[in-house]
């Protein structure tokens, strides 16, 4: 059975104070509260993920993941922040392919393959994004952009390999834009994503990715959209910064 997964992304916000008192909201508010069979993962900026491991110790329900990562394993590559260093902290997730990523910083499926590479060779669990732009939807090319984000940067794995991975569909028009895609809107692509994935790896496989959507959810439509068959949780943004809705998000749940 494939997981149900809800990850916050809080992005290039909350400083290490703050960013210490949402995890503990967080956290307690998990332990509480009736929330159901899933797991929450926070993905923090690295300046807060060794403290929030550590705060985590002891809450199966609660995993710390990264943003990004380097693809190489260590050397001159100022600024940046490798897998095996997350490893070393027991960082368990990391996003790949953000759409921020994609647009501000020209990563592209090629070096998302390595990135993926160096994540799963460091046992990571990578939550890797992929969709479109609005232009792409409205022209119709949805499925084909997805389709080959996926291929180009995740179907040189073994099946082994890929079944590390989630996947996160998150339709850039979404994105921070209070714009969601309808249900049926999201339950089609995921649908569609996890026909690509048996039609590569097999449907065992596939019914065992859990395929999370992102864009504007929020604690009034996260109900609806995970009640579709092919949407296992959510990758929240702008409300994962609150830990009232987030934790009300991965209620939806229940
Ligand atoms: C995201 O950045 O991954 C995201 C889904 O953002 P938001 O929820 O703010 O649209």
């Amino acid at each position: 059975m494939r997981k149900k997964i809800v990850a916050g992304n809080w992005k290039m916000n909350k400083d290490y104070n703050d960013g210490l008192a949402l995890f503990s909201e967080v956290i307690n508010m998990v332990k509480d509260e009736v929330v159901g069979d899933l797991k929450v993962v926070v993905c923090a900026p690295f300046i807060h993920l060794n403290s929030l491991v550590g705060l985590g110790k002891g809450y199966d329900k609660v995993s710390v993941g990264a943003q990004n990562a380097h693809q190489e394993e260590a050397g001159a590559y100022t600024g940046e922040i490798s897998t095996s260093m997350l490893k070393s902290i027991n960082v368990e997730y990391v996003i790949l392919g953000h759409s921020e990523r994609r647009q501000y910083f020209g990563e592209n499926n090629a070096l998302l393959a390595k990135k993926t590479d160096a994540a799963l060779e460091n046992g990571l669990k990578p939550i890797f994004c992929i969709g479109e732009t609005f232009s792409e939807r409205e022209s119709g090319e949805y499925f084909n952009v997805v389709k080959s984000q996926l291929a180009e940067a995740t179907f040189h794995l073994s099946a082994d390999g890929f079944s590390k991975l989630v996947i996160a569909y998150e339709p850039v028009w979404a994105i921070g834009t209070g714009v969601t895609a309808s249900s049926a809107q999201a339950q089609e692509i995921h649908a569609f994503i996890r026909k690509e994935i048996a039609a590569k790896y097999g449907q065992e496989v596939a019914d065992n990715t859990s395929i999370l959507y992102g864009g504007s959810c929020n604690p009034k439509n996260a109900e609806e959209l995970f009640s579709q068959a092919d949407i296992d949780g959510g990758l929240i943004g702008g409300a994962s910064l609150k830990s009232r809705d987030f934790v009300d998000i991965a209620k939806a749940f229940n």
